[in-house]
């Protein structure tokens, strides 16, 4: 075992890590609230963090947005915010570290060669990766010199359960290997996999609290074997119920794409999130409190565990 979350005492640090890969929408913004208030409750600090590595998927349009979206709902941070596309020397040094300790590995497989290999995981697609390239090369450049092919970087994932202790679910067993296997940590353009960004970025930070929607719990169980290989500690997660609909389905389109941009350039009190928020985290103050009027006594081990109603006449007041 790596070393465990921080030590209880000290002072809180979470962060906002919003990905410009969209418009921030209601579910971003109860994450983004109840990760604030978590920290601000108890003195703490909160970072934000752009997570825009991801080429393919980020519009650098929307960083502007997203940073505007978080400041309207009166959630304030610490410093300038980081923009990971910034400086991406603390990635490379983590990459070489794990490739010097002979964590990760290069990998020259193509998507298209892994799809062929390995039948999609479960439902969402995901490609169990086989090992292929798993001590086929010395380095990178062995890798090159020898197919002529550039390469990823992976993680080498040894089989086995792995324990992810959450402040709301308990404890949550993962199996890294048989689930997604060696998982990249680089791609093979180049790209740093949010994976590793995510570590390197709470290590710097000193993350101590990580409050994030709980569809990135599998992502814990990466993070921490990231963290293990790198000597990082890890932060206390909590992962929060996804908001859904009154009949508790996953939110439709039409509901939770509803943009906190276009609320704002509506005309919508901010407030009124805000007080969404507080009926769903259970807190009770009243239909248009600020961010500061639900510090006092907030506790986020008090969340309700069950997912949280976006209901009709929550829309209603939120979309007049
Ligand atoms: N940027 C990620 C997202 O928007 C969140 C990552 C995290 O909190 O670790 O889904
Ligand atoms: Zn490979």
């Amino acid at each position: 075992m790596g070393p465990q979350a921080s030590d209880r005492t000290s002072p809180v640090v979470t962060r906002l890590a919003p990905s410009p890969t969209g418009l921030l929408h209601l579910g971003h913004a109860r994450s983004f609230a109840l990760a604030w208030l978590h920290a601000r409750s108890r003195g703490g600090r909160v970072v934000l963090r752009v997570e825009d590595l991801d080429r393919e998927r980020c519009k650098p349009q929307l960083v502007d947005a997203c940073v505007r979206d978080i400041a309207w709902l009166g959630l304030d941070w610490d410093g300038e915010p980081r923009v990971q596309s910034h400086s991406l020397e603390p990635y490379e040094r983590a990459c070489k570290d794990l490739l010097s300790s002979a964590r990760a590995y290069a990998c020259t497989c193509t998507r298209a060669e892994i799809a062929v290999l390995s039948a999609p995981h479960a439902d969402d697609g995901e490609q169990r990766y086989p090992g292929t390239c798993r001590g086929r090369f010395a380095s990178p450049d062995a890798a090159r010199a020898s197919t002529g092919r550039e390469s990823g970087l992976r993680l080498a994932v040894e089989p086995g359960p792995l324990a992810v202790r959450d402040e709301l679910r308990g404890e949550c067993a993962f199996d890294v290997a048989a689930e997604v296997g060696d998982f990249l940590v680089r791609r093979r353009d180049n790209a740093i996999a949010y994976q590793l960004a995510v570590v390197v970025d709470d290590a710097l930070d000193g993350v101590t609290d990580v409050v994030r929607g709980d569809d990135l719990l599998p992502s814990a169980a990466r993070q921490i074997l990231l963290q293990r290989a790198l000597h990082h500690s890890t932060p206390r997660y909590w992962h929060l119920p996804l908001v859904t609909d009154e009949h508790g389905a996953r939110l439709s389109k039409r509901r939770g794409d509803i943009g906190l941009s276009q609320l704002r350039e509506r005309g919508v009190d901010p407030r009124t999130v805000l007080a969404w928020v507080a009926r769903s985290a259970g807190l009770e103050r009243g239909p248009r409190p600020t961010a500061a009027d639900l510090l006092r006594g907030f506790d986020l081990r008090a969340l309700p565990r069950a997912p949280a109603p976006l209901s009709p006449a929550d829309l209603d007041e939120l979309v007049p």
